[in-house]
């Protein structure tokens, strides 16, 4: 296979997301009261109704089409007055019913859009043809529209025991458990107007945002309460007419999702550069192998035989109903982004990144009360730095950590003012993090404030500029840059704990 560069020059990859969300903050399932939760014992959170018997009726959760209107708004869908439920047959037994009830031609919600704003490396990735549009930080706007957003309900979880992966393949039986069947389920499927794998990966972080933003969620890609299938096809640049798409199941990361897409696209521009077909099948995307794996050829929407749900009359949502949901939007993640740009001076990237987690956001602003604004900068550094690399190894999130705000703004205070130098906030941090004590008692205790202490860094100066006879010459003949060097010959010499600005300030004084 081509690298992807080599692929790009010719081939225009474009992009579909379908996006699977269960609702995981509501009580109760879609259309019965049986308890929501994943954890319980199996197969106990059942009734005959989830369970698909004879005669049992569906009643739909209202709190679910609270949800999922929620979802529409925030990502500017038409709320639809009137639509309803359908039946999509089949045959398996995660679905005891033997159909899974969804909507048909008209969802709740239909026709929104988001813009992706792609900045560094990621818009680097994208193959320029000349009508990017530009955005902010020199990157650009992708705009990505939202075909619909429909209600559906998941199907019980199955374990095959014996296969390869868990897969049922080579598996010699397999375990049902019914608690996850009926659970509320928002599906949304985008317009195929996704243009590089990053892309895709960004459109599906940023509905992670919204949506745990929204609190209608826990948008856990690891446990599988948010999935998201990528559809892709390739044409030829220049042209308009779109090849046959495969569709990657299976995607279980941001990474695979990306590394999934990239993969079908040397994939597909092989099989077309070599005069062969592009079949329209379901793949899977092997994370172990790096590679798709054909899972089944696709199936048609006839095949599924939908038709309206007899046993549930059209849903009409009044207009009350509708604007009762609006009022209880919260300020969404690009809001917030603008915002903490604006107000408290940051850089738009950094604002993005702590806006998109309503826990992060949360602690920044309460890290941020009462303080000067001036302050917002270190503390932004100290948030996606030092603690977002700390919760990383520790595995640990905001909401589990036991750091807390106030601690956090200290921290950042003595790194604003100089008090201790940033290698030493990082060690200030480590000793905060393990012991729970407050950064200035730990500075205090390791005796770190001497740092900015002149009579304490005038020495280091003396035997840096004694051992560096040719530097100094250099510097004295014009090349000021060479002070760079020296700096980092005194960082070294105080063992890191000296402040560099004030050993720049000293070197130029003595060597001026
Ligand atoms: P299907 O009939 O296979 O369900 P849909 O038209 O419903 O296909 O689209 C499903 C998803 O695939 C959508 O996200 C859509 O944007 C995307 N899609 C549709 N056609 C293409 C294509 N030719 N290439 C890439 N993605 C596509
Ligand atoms: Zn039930
Ligand atoms: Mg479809």
């Amino acid at each position: 296979m081509k690298e992807l560069e080599e692929v790009l020059k010719d081939w225009e990859p474009v992009i579909g997301l379908e996006c699977h969300t269960e609702l995981t903050t509501l009580q109760t399932k879609m259309f019965c009261g049986c308890r929501l939760s994943h954890d319980d014992e199996p197969n106990t959170n059942v009734c005959p109704v989830c369970l698909g018997m004879p005669g049992a009726l569906p009643a739909p959760n209202k709190a679910a089409i609270q949800s999922i209107v929620l979802a529409g708004l925030a990502t500017n869908c038409e709320i639809m007055k009137r639509s309803m439920f359908y039946r999509k047959n089949y045959f398996y037994p995660d679905m005891a019913k033997n159909f899974q009830t969804t909507q048909g031609p008209i969802a709740f919600c239909m026709g929104g859009w988001l813009d992706l704003e792609v900045t560094g490396a990621a818009a680097r990735e994208r193959y320029d043809d000349g009508t990017l549009t530009p955005g902010p930080e020199g990157g650009y706007i992708a705009h990505v529209g939202i075909t619909r957003i429909h209600m559906e309900e998941d199907a019980a979880k199955m374990i095959h025991v014996g296969g390869i992966d868990g897969r049922i393949d080579g598996a010699d039986h397999s375990l049902i458990d019914y608690n996850r069947c009926g659970t509320p389920l928002i599906e949304l499927v985008t317009e195929p107007d996704l243009r590089s794998p990053e892309e895709a990966r960004l459109f599906m972080e940023k509905l992670r945002q919204i949506f745990l933003t929204l609190g209608i969620s826990d948008c856990s890609l690891e446990s599988g309460s948010m999935r998201c299938d990528g559809n892709i096809s390739l044409r030829r640049r220049g042209t308009k007419k779109f090849g046959t798409k495969t569709e990657l199941k299976n995607i279980n990361s941001f990474k695979s999702l990306h590394d999934g897409l990239e993969y079908e696209i040397r994939r597909q521009a092989e099989v077309l550069e070599e005069g062969g077909i592009v079949y329209q099948e379901t793949r899977h995307w092997e994370t172990s192998t790096k590679r798709t794996l054909v899972m089944r050829t696709k199936e048609t929407a006839d095949d599924y035989r939908f038709f309206p749900e007899p046993d549930l009359a059209p849903y009409d949502l009044s207009e009350e109903f509708i604007e009762d949901v609006r009022s209880r939007l919260p300020e969404l993640p690009d809001a917030r982004r603008d915002r903490y740009a604006q107000s408290f001076g940051i850089k738009r990237s950094d604002a993005a990144q702590i806006a998109g987690d309503p826990d992060v956001a949360k602690f920044f602003e309460a890290a941020m009360e009462g303080k000067d604004i001036k302050l917002a900068r270190s503390v932004a550094n100290v948030i996606l730095n030092d603690l977002a690399g700390y919760l990383n190894a520790e595995g640990k999130t905001v909401a589990t950590m036991s750091i807390t705000p106030a601690q956090v703004a200290s921290l950042a205070d003595l790194l604003a003012t100089d008090a201790i130098t940033s290698s030493q906030g990082r060690e200030v941090f480590q000793a905060m993090a393990e012991t729970g004590k407050d950064p200035a008692a730990i500075v205090d205790e390791r005796g770190m404030r001497q740092v900015s202490d002149l009579s304490a860094l005038e020495p280091v100066v003396e035997s840096v500029l004694e051992a560096c006879p040719d530097q100094v010459a250099q510097y004295k003949g014009g090349n000021t840059k060479v002070i760079g060097y020296l700096v980092g010959q005194c960082m070294k010499a105080s063992k890191g704990n000296g402040n560099p600005k004030l050993f720049n300030q000293l070197l130029s004084q003595k060597l001026g």
